[in-house]
């Protein structure tokens, strides 16, 4: 049995879109959400090439867990930039229209939720912070700001903890 054979007997599940392949305890697609089918060992369809492509840079061991939101889009347009340069660096992810703008007249425009399996999640959130568009929400700044007369390392130390704690809060809130 060749290793891709045994690959398709441990994964007979394949996403139609972008032909990642799953286990039979997953439903959808962890890239793009699509259902997933059932193809046991056959060779899946050859889907579009963008989608092949697509596909062939995705790192499997960001594929696992569930979805969490690592950044938002103002709208769809930098939602995908930020795709792209995740999926440089092999984490798939899914656009979402964020909370409170998926309704008929927003369903264009509006922000976007940028969604990654939770195995890419800290890769994905180092590339956000290097390219600087890791989300701004972060009050521990403001604290740290104001200690930085007192030029005290202490300071530096207490704030980033608080980020620290703030990020793991917020991390908590989005996969409960
Ligand atoms: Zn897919």
């Amino acid at each position: 049995m060749s290793a891709r054979e045994a690959d398709a007997e441990a994964e007979p599940l394949a996403c139609p879109s972008c032909a990642l392949r799953f286990g039979l305890d997953e439903r959808f697609c962890a890239s793009c959400g699509m259902p997933l089918v059932y193809v046991g060992s056959d060779p899946v369809e050859s889907p579009r090439d963008e989608a092949h492509d697509r596909a062939r840079k995705i790192d499997p061991r960001y594929t696992e867990g569930r979805l969490v939101r690592v950044a938002g889009g103002r709208h769809q347009a930098e939602a995908e930039l930020i795709q792209g340069m995740l999926l440089e660096e092999g984490v798939p992810s899914l656009l979402r229209r964020a909370a409170g703008f998926d309704v008929p007249d927003m369903l264009a425009a509006g922000p976007r939720d940028v969604l990654v399996p939770e195995a890419g999640a800290e890769v994905a959130r180092d590339v956000l912070l290097q390219a600087d568009m890791a989300p701004r929400e972060r009050p521990a700044e403001t604290a740290g700001a104001q200690r930085r007369h007192a030029a005290s390392l202490t300071g530096v130390i207490l704030a980033a903890g608080a980020f620290t704690a703030l990020v793991t809060w917020g991390l908590i809130q989005l996969t409960a």
